[in-house]
């Protein structure tokens, strides 16, 4: 039932406020969020003021559009009360890193702080930042990055020579219903690669293969070169990763977007190249080439 509860009688009676007030103590205590279940006459202001929050923030929290129109015995969650805090970048941190810590986003960073490229934070540099903004709100909230456990130690199990690589190059297929087995056999047996499959990694859309299912090559498993960008010298230092697809027609699916995002992550956790060695295909191939795709945007991806 839908309810305009601005008109209506305030309770007065003071062992709900107390009991809701412990709470909200004990959730802070314990730095966790209280959750609130509105009563009759109740408005989201009221609430808001209660937790000494802002009701716009209370608001976009639960995902409510119109403040005006809550129910009453709808359970609503309160964010912890935000705090602001100085954070000074040290060597290494990235803003995603950052407002994962602080568990907000790298937009109210970037906006707090008036900063225009998140590529471009100094070690020494302080930055202003409103913790918990982010806690439990379903719309702002990134998907978490996610890579299955099997998956994972194919990654992580070849032992990397440091400074073996300088760059992560991103494709796509060209193709919409790419398989494995088809791109393999085209690069061994129709492009005569001996090591077979150019990349190191492809990425699934669903179609002939998993949906965001990261598929670990052969030559990520032997540390060897790729074969996927037109020189011997870049293929001999550019990781290659290929998302099935063609990115002319159509954008990628969200869960290659997120094992894209997950994936570039560890890999440079793992193998020091930094953010802006992370190439398409395009930007970094001596001949003009198309790949990835005009739909294709590679930073917003990563800065997802
Ligand atoms: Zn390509």
């Amino acid at each position: 039932m839908l309810t305009q509860l601005a008109k209506g009688k305030r309770a007065a009676a003071y062992a709900p406020v107390l009991a809701v007030l412990a709470l909200l103590w004990l959730g802070q205590a314990l730095g966790q969020a209280a959750s609130h279940t509105i009563r009759k006459g109740e408005t989201l202001g009221a609430i808001a003021k209660k937790y000494g929050i802002t009701a716009s923030a209370l608001a976009a929290h639960n995902g409510i559009s119109n403040p005006n129109r809550i129910n009453v015995g709808q359970k609503i969650n309160i964010p912890a009360k935000s705090v602001t805090v100085t954070h000074t970048v040290r060597t290494g941190d990235t803003l995603s890193a950052i407002a994962k810590k602080y568990n907000t986003t790298t937009s109210a960073i970037a906006r707090a702080n008036g900063i225009s490229d998140p590529r471009k934070l100094k070690p020494g540099q302080t930055l202003k930042i409103t913790k918990g903004t982010n806690s439990g709100s379903k719309s702002t909230r990134p998907k978490p990055a996610y890579i299955p456990a099997d998956t994972l130690s194919k990654i992580n199990r070849p032992r990397i020579r440091r400074g073996r690589w300088k760059h992560i190059v991103i494709h796509h297929s060209g193709d919409n219903t790419n398989s494995i087995q088809g791109m393999e056999h085209y690069h061994r047996r129709v492009r005569r690669m001996e090591n077979g499959l150019a990349y190191h990694f492809v990425i699934g859309n669903g179609v002939n293969t998993g949906d965001g299912k990261i598929y670990v090559g052969d030559r990520w498993r032997r540390q060897i070169r790729g074969g996927h960008v037109a020189s011997t010298a870049l293929n001999e230092i550019a990781i290659g990763i290929c998302l099935v697809g063609n990115f002319d027609q159509r954008v990628p699916t969200s869960k290659q977007r997120s094992s894209l995002k997950a994936l570039v992550a560890r890999l440079r956790a793992r193998t020091n190249v930094p953010y802006k060695e992370v190439r398409t295909h395009r930007h970094i191939n001596p001949k003009p080439t198309a790949c990835p795709g005009r739909r294709f945007n590679l930073r917003s991806i990563l800065n997802s």
